[in-house]
């Protein structure tokens, strides 16, 4: 009789130091079915880091589809029913889903654990000396999105992104915690990467069409210079046009990028103005369908970025 109340203080302790005791709320129903979470990612980077997470443990699911601008997109009736009986629901936050906020609201009761994956980071400001001449109104925030083209931030979104996955499947904790780790060092390993690579390169200007990389200049020192803003559906003036092709003459630029998911027609016409060539440089918020079946992900995708980097700023 001690023996087994013995056994079962221990197998109490063994619960509470996993965490899974106590834990009993609403979005711990998947320890009695035993099936895999539900999670929906809203934009590719969200699913990338939940898919190197969740691995097979996860039954994942992106909410804005291959090759559609993530700026540009809105939901269906059909998958916001989709969406609430969902277990997890991840979505960047920041603006980047100007949908989100309506879709949040819609939720019932029962619906997802939702998380805004740069909760907690520490975002930048946009609109800064060298993009002033730029109208950035769209965003409500007055905050810079695209968090995760910052290797360092990108470890603390999919770190929330873990937390989420062990708080509605806490029986699987320590597998999401080992992958959380090994994703952890390839980030890190990257991060060096960049900062050794671009720390030999003389030049620091990147000319883009629309500004989702400020956190990449900002962790490497590189001075972004957009065409566009934030949104790439922005058109810029004539008058910015005008003061953009003075800019980029007097700085002689030698390249200007676009990216592969909006049309290079602003960038090509800006290059031909200058006597630049164009180069894609991927922004990593969406990926076509294609680039998906070729088996392109976050961290090759970074890893082609700074070989175009090392290519045009090495020059
Ligand atoms: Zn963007």
């Amino acid at each position: 009789m001690k023996g087994r109340i013995l056994s079962i203080l221990f197998l109490a302790v063994l619960l509470l130091a996993t965490g899974c005791a106590g834990n009993i709320n609403r979005h711990s129903r998947i320890v009695e079915d035993l099936r895999r979470p539900v999670v929906y990612a809203s934009i590719y980077p969200m699913y990338d880091f939940a898919k190197n997470i969740g691995g097979n443990r996860i039954d994942l699911r992106m909410v804005v589809s291959a090759g559609a601008d993530p700026h540009d997109w809105e939901p269906t009736a059909k998958l916001m029913v989709e969406l609430d009986k969902a277990d997890v629901f991840i979505y960047n936050g920041v603006g980047m889903e100007p949908w989100a906020d309506n879709l949040i609201a819609s939720l019932t009761g029962s619906g997802p654990l939702v998380v805004e994956a740069s909760k907690g980071i520490d975002l930048l400001k946009h609109g800064s000396a060298d993009e002033s001449h730029h109208n950035h109104s769209h965003t409500s925030f007055g905050y810079d999105p695209h968090v995760w083209l910052d290797p360092e931030r990108a470890v603390k979104q999919a770190e929330n992104i873990m937390h989420a996955l062990i708080e509605v499947d806490c029986d699987n904790e320590v597998y999401y915690r080992a992958n959380f780790q090994g994703f952890l060092e390839k980030l890190q390993e990257l991060d060096t990467l960049y900062s050794k690579t671009l720390s030999r390169l003389d030049k620091r200007e990147i000319v883009v069409t629309h500004a989702a990389f400020g956190y990449l200049a900002d962790r490497y020192g590189l001075e972004q210079i957009s065409v566009t803003g934030l949104n790439p559906r922005e058109e810029p003036s004539a008058a910015q046009l005008v003061a953009l092709t003075d800019l980029l003459r007097k700085r002689d630029i030698g390249y200007i990028f676009f990216e592969t998911l909006t049309s290079p027609k602003l960038a090509a016409v800006l290059a031909d103005e200058v006597g630049a060539k164009t180069k894609v440089l991927n922004p990593i918020g969406g990926l076509t369908k294609q680039q998906m079946d070729e088996g392109l992900d976050y961290l090759s995708a970074m890893r082609q970025n700074l070989d175009t980097l090392k290519e045009v700023l090495g020059q």
